[in-house]
């Protein structure tokens, strides 16, 4: 170790080389690769079964000149669960009422179940992240004013964590890496191949689905904590 007293002073670079060893050694490599004093604010969301929809199906099946409306803005800044909902109806006649469309409208389709709601629907869901659908199962989906038939559409979203990039710098981790989630508590779980989402415009979230959610008691969980795998 370093000479922090030099003539009786403090020597000031010594010092700060100190604290940097020490929190090294307790928080292991993390502090070392992203800004120095930087602690992310983890949080987990259970993200429960919804639709992601065009303005071009949102007017089908709710009206023309139809727009979503807010009932609750999401932890993201710009997203929000609209008051919006349809009916998705499977291949034997099945259906889930009460889907919520999570708002704003995107450019594709795409409605995100859990494995019990496939079940309950009569599908096999893909695991997927976001946006890829291809060669998904399809569905009817009803509104108050209008059907569609989807093609394919129906997946169950890859567990995933949304990063900025200083978090991600504190984690040691790039978009697409895949980190584990322990979840402390009554069911203690770990998840493992959670896919980073690594943008500047998003805080820190991990999003699981409402089967992972109530496997692992996430709402009475006493602790959270994300790792590298
Ligand atoms: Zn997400």
């Amino acid at each position: 170790m370093s000479t922090i007293l030099q003539n009786g002073k403090l020597d000031r670079s010594a010092v700060e080389g100190v604290v940097r060893e020490v929190m090294r050694k307790r928080l292991g490599r993390s502090v070392a690769a992203g800004k120095p004093g930087y602690t992310p604010n983890l949080v987990v969301n259970i993200s429960a079964r919804h639709m992601h929809i065009t303005q071009e199906t949102l007017e089908h099946l709710f009206g023309a000149g139809a727009q979503l409306t807010v009932m609750r803005p999401l932890y993201q800044d710009g997203y929000f669960a609209s008051e919006q909902m349809v009916t998705i109806i499977g291949p034997r006649h099945r259906t889930i009422t009460n889907l919520r469309i999570l708002g704003p409208v995107r450019p594709e389709n795409q409605i995100e179940l859990s494995f019990t709601d496939g079940i309950a629907l009569g599908v096999h869901l893909p695991v997927r992240m976001s946006g890829n659908v291809k060669d998904s199962p399809g569905c009817i989906v009803l509104g108050p004013k209008g059907y569609i038939e989807l093609k394919e559409g129906l997946i169950r979203a890859q567990r995933h964590a949304h990063m900025h990039p200083d978090d991600a710098a504190y984690y040691g981790v790039k978009n697409g890496d895949l980190m584990q989630l322990h979840v402390k508590g009554s069911c203690p779980t770990t998840f493992r191949d959670i896919i980073c989402r690594v943008s500047k415009d998003v805080k820190l979230e991990v999003h699981l689905d409402t089967d992972e959610g109530n496997a692992s008691d996430l709402p009475n969980a006493t602790n959270v904590e994300l790792a590298r795998q």
